[in-house]
Formats: structure tokens, C-alpha cells, sequence
């Protein structure tokens, strides 16, 4: 008996050796990357629901690996953040993000505005504001993803004096992934943000669920009475879709319209999608 869980514990030991090597190299890999410009943005458009213009679009990093391909975040956005580089990853994106949106002005694309996702690690940087001051985009056109989490602090003067300053700067603050935190919705409320993401795990289910729906009615309802827009992310299906507009919901985004795309598919998407809507 000694004899085996001797065994099993090198065995462990083992494993957790490799993982820590793959974490090493992973590390190592994601620092290349930052270094060679590998991490890029897509785009996915959001729709007004009424109308099916275009609204805005989410930029959503990924990583361009030499070797592995196009890869999504989960792959690599943990150990950034362990590296303490995700701030410098949101910066490199929200760089591409306003310069491919007036790249899309100049020709002439409907695309009013675009929003980022930041990081809790970028909220609370010091040089944030800053650096956003020596950035240039017009007021109301790009706004900024927070998940609950960034606000579970509520007595962080920091982070509230920061968000007071961004938005004097004329970007906008959105609550992302909407129901999923333990943030409470008093101090999510006295942010007052400009929109609410109404998450996926609620919106999947309407069809199938009367909970889930009365659930996203309530929080569609409650940012109506508020005067903030609601999104409803991850629609996957028409049927989805027809709901959320008949419960209320301001804006549309999922894979049912269009998948998060490279800028220059992008590009293409808009000018086919203006012409549908003028034809
Ligand atoms: P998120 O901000 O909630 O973004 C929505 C995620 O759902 C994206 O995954 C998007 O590709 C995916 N999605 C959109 N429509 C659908 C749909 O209809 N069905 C399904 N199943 N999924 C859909 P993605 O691109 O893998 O990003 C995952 C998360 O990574 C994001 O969730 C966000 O929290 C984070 N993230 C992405 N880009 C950045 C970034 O530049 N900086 C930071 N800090 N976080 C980022
Ligand atoms: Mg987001
Ligand atoms: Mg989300
Ligand atoms: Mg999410």
C-alpha cells in the first residue's frame, strides 16, 4: 500500500510539474506575442433591434499564434492577467479599436461606435487616465465592458474616481455579462452606466424557460424605468431573438447576425448589410 500512494503521489507531482512548464512556456510564449504584435482584435456588430441597423460593434481580442492559429481568449487571457500584462493587452486593443473605427468612418461604413472589454488589472491603473487623455476618438463613440467583479469593492475611491473621469472624457461605461457577479445592483446602479449586457446564460434559455424569461423581462424593464439600454449577447437563434425584441430589449448581438470577424471581414459585412437595409 505504501509502495502504490508513493507511486501515485510522484505521479502527481509528475503532472503538476508539466503543467507548471506549459504555464512557463505559455507565459514566455504570450510576452513574444505582445513583443511581435500577434494580439489582434475582431469585431462582432450589435443591432438595434427594431431596426436592424448597426449600432456598434464589440472588440474582442485574439491571439494570432504563429504555430496554433487564431486563438480565443480563454486560451490565454488568465496567465496574461497572472503576468500582470491583460492592461497592457486591453491598451493594445482599444489602440486598433479606435484606429480601424476611423479607418471605417473614412469609408464611409455605419459603424457609430466601438466597445472594448477592461480589465479590473486597467481600471485601477494609475496611468490609465492619462493615457486615454492622449488618445483621440469623439465623444459617445467608444465605450468600455466591465463584468461585476471590477466593482465588488464598492469602497474603492479609486476605481469610482477613475470611472467618474472616463466618462468625463466621453466614454461610456457598460456592465458586462450582466447577473453573473455578486456585485450588488445598488452599487452597480450608482455607476450609472449607459448600458446593461444582459449575459448568455440567461438569454439561451428563454425560449425553454418562463423563469429565465420573466427573469430577462425584469432586467429589460428595470433599465427602461433607469434610462439605461439593455443588450441581450450570445443569441444563437431567430427565436431567440424575435423574444428579446418582444420583451423590450434596445440591442442585439450574438451569433444568429454575425460571429465576431476579423476588421477587413468586417468591412465587408457592413457594406453588404447597408445595402440589404437601403434595397
Ligand atoms: P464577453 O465580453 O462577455 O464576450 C462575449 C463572448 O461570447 C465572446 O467570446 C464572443 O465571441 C462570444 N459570443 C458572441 N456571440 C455568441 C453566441 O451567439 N454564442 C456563443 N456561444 N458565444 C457568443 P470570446 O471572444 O471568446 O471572449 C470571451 C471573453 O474574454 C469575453 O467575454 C471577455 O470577458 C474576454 N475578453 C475578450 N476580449 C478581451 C479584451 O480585449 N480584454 C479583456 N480584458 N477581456 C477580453
Ligand atoms: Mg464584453
Ligand atoms: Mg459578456
Ligand atoms: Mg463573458
Amino acid at each position: 500500500v505504501k509502495q502504490r500512494a508513493k507511486g501515485h503521489s510522484e505521479f502527481f507531482s509528475e503532472e503538476i510539474q508539466r503543467e507548471i512548464v506549459d504555464t512557463k512556456r505559455t507565459a514566455d510564449d504570450i510576452l513574444r506575442g505582445i513583443e511581435q504584435k500577434e494580439f489582434i482584435s475582431f469585431y462582432q456588430p450589435q443591432f438595434d433591434a427594431r431596426t436592424h441597423e448597426i449600432v456598434g460593434v464589440e472588440a474582442l481580442v485574439r491571439w494570432n499564434h504563429p504555430t496554433k492559429g487564431i486563438l480565443a481568449p480563454s486560451h490565454f487571457l488568465g496567465i496574461a492577467d497572472d503576468l500582470n500584462v491583460l492592461g497592457t493587452i486591453d491598451g493594445i486593443i482599444l489602440d486598433r479599436a479606435i484606429a480601424d473605427l476611423e479607418h471605417w468612418n473614412t469609408l464611409g461604413l455605419a459603424i457609430p461606435k466601438v466597445a472594448v472589454n477592461v480589465s479590473a488589472r486597467r481600471l485601477n491603473d494609475r496611468q490609465l487616465i492619462d493615457n486615454l487623455r492622449t488618445m483621440k476618438f469623439r465623444p459617445g463613440t467608444v465605450s468600455f465592458e466591465l463584468v461585476e467583479s471590477v466593482f465588488l469593492d464598492e469602497t474603492d475611491e479609486a476605481i469610482s474616481s477613475n470611472i467618474e473621469q472616463i466618462k468625463e472624457l466621453g466614454i461610456e461605461i457598460e456592465i458586462d455579462d450582466f447577473g453573473t457577479g455578486y456585485a450588488s445592483i445598488v452599487s452597480l446602479l450608482k455607476l450609472n452606466p449607459k448600458r446593461l449586457k444582459i449575459d448568455r446564460q440567461f438569454v439561451a434559455p428563454v425560449l425553454i424557460s418562463l423563469e429565465k424569461r420573466r427573469l430577462v423581462s425584469s432586467i429589460i424593464d428595470m433599465g427602461k424605468s433607469l434610462g439605461i439600454e439593455v443588450i441581450a449577447e450570445g443569441i444563437e437563434t431567430m427565436e431567440q431573438a424575435q423574444i428579446l425584441k418582444e420583451l423590450g430589449c434596445d440591442v442585439l448581438q450574438g451569433y444568429a447576425f454575425a460571429k465576431p470577424m476579423t476588421s477587413v471581414d468586417l468591412e465587408r459585412f457592413v457594406e453588404q448589410h447597408q445595402w440589404r437595409q437601403a434595397s
